[in-house]
């Protein structure tokens, strides 16, 4: 995803800045200028904080693991963003995630800015208890740079709310009468989190699905018929009434939650035909018992069955199939909950799914997204699609403010409510123009971005 960021931001500038209604007080040489500071200003960080956390490990040997904290921009308010525990993070990769977090929490009108984190290890390969001195080292060697107003990490890929009850606990202790509870979401209920937390990214990515090939469709049927030339608007109208197969790439956190909520779902006739982890792709064309698998994988460190032995155990019907095959089964839909760079250059033509929806963050490079949307499939993006767990994390953060604490239907409503205010005021557009969704909603987060920079007279 390199440099992704800097090229959308820029597109999106020089997009807005061709309109007269953008930012109508400046004109000509000002104009020019204007976009030069906000391209500056929001294509790099405000901080990239780097340590080496130094760990004893069980064995009592010494090592240095590289850690990042990057805090893009607070135009909004503090940073804010997951911690992402993989052996493949770098500060690239963590410097264009929490670009990505500010324009997601502008274009859905969260009160933040963006931030990242990033912890290069596996962490299947430490032990609970090498994972947890992890953790509060994090927390000690970015200690100044943390808290509820400042910065407020949640967790991403390789981290729960295991580690975030561990991380408030830390900052705790090192800020003692400081305002801790919100310093971290995604916590654990117990502990000050949100019920609806660990769903609510799951959950999102399922309603941004559905409230653009339904709820969306059956209140404005006029847009539609009238926008019939649009490649986007053709697919989504002709996928709209008839029933959908189905494949999730990723069966973790996010994964798990958007197959359940598409199986269960009434409003589209959805059938979940194939799902796949870090093993294996789960086929069954009659569509997969996705309750049962949850179970499972729930009783196995989030692994799913990989043998026909160990599905026949669990009277689960599925044929095991190879794992990366998912992506180029002849279905409708694919979900991508997995890593990012997954649909890329050398296997976008093989795709043959019309509609993609990205649960994990950047998981279609620039070049297959340009490809595929050349082809007319409807990619619903990331900024849209996955932002259910930083919604939810507001939520998060007020109750802990308020220590007042919301029902679980409560959050959903909220959170459905805010996702769905979003796509009001996205989808107009995106159905009365033929540009991507994606680039839709990246312009309206820019736009508001670039209005509150001018407002606040930083362009100057
Ligand atoms: N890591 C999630 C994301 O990338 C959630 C961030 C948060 O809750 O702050 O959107």
């Amino acid at each position: 995803m390199k440099n992704k960021m800097v090229t959308v931001i820029q597109q999106s500038l020089s997009e807005l800045m061709e309109s007269e209604q953008f930012l109508p007080g400046l004109k000509d040489e000002t104009r020019d200028r204007a976009f030069q500071s906000l391209v500056s200003i929001l294509t790099t960080p405000n901080r990239v904080n780097k340590s080496f956390l130094r760990i004893s490990l069980d064995n009592g040997k010494v090592v240095r693991i590289p850690a990042f904290r990057v805090q893009h921009n607070n135009t909004l308010g503090p940073y804010k963003g997951g911690i992402r525990f993989h052996e493949s993070v770098n500060e690239d990769e963590v410097v264009n995630l929490a670009k990505l977090m500010t324009l997601k929490n502008a274009l859905h009108d969260v009160p933040f800015g963006g931030g990242k984190g990033g912890v290069v290890i596996n962490p299947r390969e430490y032990s609970v208890k090498e994972l947890n001195l992890i953790c509060k080292k994090y927390v000690h060697y970015f200690s100044d740079t943390l808290g509820t107003e400042k910065d407020i990490p949640a967790p991403d890929i390789g981290t729960s709310e295991r580690e975030m009850d561990w991380m408030m606990a830390e900052f705790k202790s090192i800020h003692p009468g400081e305002t801790y509870r919100g310093s971290f979401t995604g916590k654990s209920v117990m502990n000050g989190g949100s019920l609806g937390r660990r769903e609510a990214t799951g959950k999102g990515v399922y309603y941004a699905y559905r409230y653009l090939l339904h709820d969306f469709i059956e209140e404005n049927k006029n847009l539609l018929d009238n926008n019939k030339s649009n490649p986007f608007v053709k697919t989504a109208f002709e996928h709209r009434k008839r029933p959908l197969t189905i494949a999730v790439q990723g069966f973790g956190n996010v994964g798990s939650v958007a197959a359940l909520e598409a199986h269960k779902c009434v409003y589209l006739q959805n059938k979940v035909v194939a799902v796949s982890d870090r093993n294996v792709t789960l086929y069954n064309s009659e569509g997969l018992d996705i309750p049962a698998l949850i179970n499972y994988s729930n009783q196995h460190e989030g692994d799913l069955p990989t043998t026909e032995k160990e599905l026949e155990a669990e009277d689960i019907k599925a044929t095991v199939q190879d794992r990366d095959g998912l992506l180029e089964l002849d279905v409708d839909v694919l979900f991508l909950a997995a890593l990012e760079d997954q649909i890329h250059q050398d296997n976008c033509k093989n795709i043959k799914a019309r509609i993609i929806v990205e649960g994990a963050n950047a998981p279609v490079t620039q070049d297959a997204d340009k490809y595929l949307s050349n082809q007319g499939v409807l990619i619903i993006p990331d900024i849209l699609a996955n932002a259910g767990g930083v919604i939810v994390s507001y939520l998060e953060w007020i109750q802990g403010r308020e220590t007042q604490f919301y029902k679980e239907e409560q959050v959903f409503k909220l959170l459905y409510d805010k996702m769905s205010a979003t796509f009001k005021s996205v989808l107009p557009e995106f159905f009365n123009d033929p540009l991507p969704l994606r680039q839709n909603c990246y312009i309206h987060a820019v736009k508001k971005l670039s209005t509150i920079l001018y407002r606040q007279g930083k362009l100057y």
